[in-house]
């Protein structure tokens, strides 16, 4: 029987049918009432789960077309940026940057680890760090499940004349994030992790201290620019035709979000990597993140000695029919990563740690079959 993916990943994710089900109207004009309406209400819920009475902008692009929209519309050809790269997202960060003739300093931090807020301070007071305009650092650096304590950074940069730029595009709606209280400038969101949206959107809230930036910024821009899409929020419309059916589909999941209520949304992740993790312990795996930086939206495991673990990934897809992901860049072959962002609950993690036993022991891993869900299931009814 052909039957839908449960998508593991850390994005895209699993879509509700709700969701999928708002997709699904005929296309309105947007340019109309009707519109307005599902506009205002996805700006409404966005300020909600981003914690903000900021501008939150929706662009039609990819996570990284937010990215780079931050950096062309808050600094300016020449600047000076520390950025802290923690895996792939961090180094994307590094790459847009100097693509634009930024002047990047880079805090490369050895993979699986998170970044130490007193590092960036320490950075910061030092001759290297004079004038940095802008520091870019990653919430959920998706490449290798690993959570970076934002709000320690946030506090360091509380009166400094710098610019705090955070990629949550894998992290908003799954781990909390105060983007007012934790001085977040920029705040970059997608829509396909942990929003449960298909791929597509990315939302970028914009702080009174940012836009003074992007008023002075000197860098050359035209579909990404900020205050074309201000102007046009202060009307309740878009600059440019919006995705429509993403943007009434957005309304769905703000809402299906809302209403668990953000604090239980956070805790249900918790709960879900916590469950995930005994059942990887039980199955005698390695974790690749470091434990004090561990996020719970993502489970990174370490390729066990002998094991071809690329074919325990298509055992896992091709016959249980649920996809995770492998390593990116040199990781590739070494470790797996389990999403557990957005639309999943406990049985979708039971099942993928059946599965991923099942598939262990098909490739000559050796374990005592049940081990993984018997963990797993204790976990979670320990676990409150
Ligand atoms: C997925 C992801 C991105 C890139 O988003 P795209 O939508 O693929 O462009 C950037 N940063 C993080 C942390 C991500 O998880």
């Amino acid at each position: 029987m052909k039957r839908d993916k449960l998508l593991m990943t850390p994005g895209p994710t699993n879509v509700p049918y709700a969701v999928r089900e708002a997709m699904e109207r005929p296309i309105i004009h947007h340019r109309t009432k009707e519109f307005e309406y599902f506009f205002s209400q996805m700006n409404d819920g966005l300020k909600k789960v981003f914690q903000t009475s900021n501008y939150v902008l929706t662009l039609a692009s990819s996570g990284t077309g937010g990215m780079e929209a931050a950096i062309i519309n808050a600094f300016s050809p020449g600047d000076k940026v520390l950025v802290a790269n923690t895996g792939v997202f961090g180094d994307r960060f590094v790459k847009i940057a100097k693509a634009y003739g930024l002047n990047v300093i880079t805090m490369d931090i050895s993979w699986g680890n998170g970044v130490d807020a007193k590092e960036i301070e320490k950075i910061l007071n030092s001759e290297k760090g004079k004038d940095i305009k802008g520091v870019l650092a990653t919430h959920n650096e998706t490449s290798t499940g690993v959570a970076n304590d934002i709000q320690g950074i946030g506090e360091i940069l509380k009166n400094r004349d710098c610019i705090f730029v955070v990629d949550a595009i894998s992290s908003l709606g799954g781990l909390e994030i105060k983007t007012d209280e934790w001085g977040i400038d920029i705040l970059i969101a997608g829509s396909q992790k942990a929003l449960m949206l298909p791929p597509g959107l990315a939302f970028v809230s914009v702080s009174d201290k940012a836009w003074a930036a992007i008023e002075k910024s000197k860098m050359p821009k035209f579909y990404f620019d900020f205050l074309a899409y201000r102007k046009s929020l202060d009307k309740n419309t878009t600059p440019y035709t919006p995705a429509v059916a993403l943007i009434i589909a957005a309304t769905e999941s703000l809402n299906m979000i809302l209403d668990e209520g953000l604090e239980n949304t956070f805790k249900r992740h918790k709960r879900l990597a916590n469950i995930c993790r005994a059942g990887v312990e039980a199955l005698g795996l390695e974790f690749f993140a470091d434990e004090k930086y561990m996020s719970d939206l993502i489970t990174s495991i370490k390729a066990p000695e002998g094991i071809d673990i690329e074919k325990v990934r298509k055992i896992l897809n091709i016959k249980y029919d649920i996809m995770v992901a492998g390593g990116q860049q040199h990781l590739k072959g070494k470790i797996m990563r389990i999403g557990h962002m957005g639309y999943v609950d406990e049985f979708d993690v039971l099942k993928t740690l059946s599965a991923l036993e099942m598939a262990l022991l098909e490739v000559g891993y050796e374990v005592e079959p049940g081990s993984a869900l018997s963990a797993a299931q204790k976990a979670m009814n320990d676990i409150k």
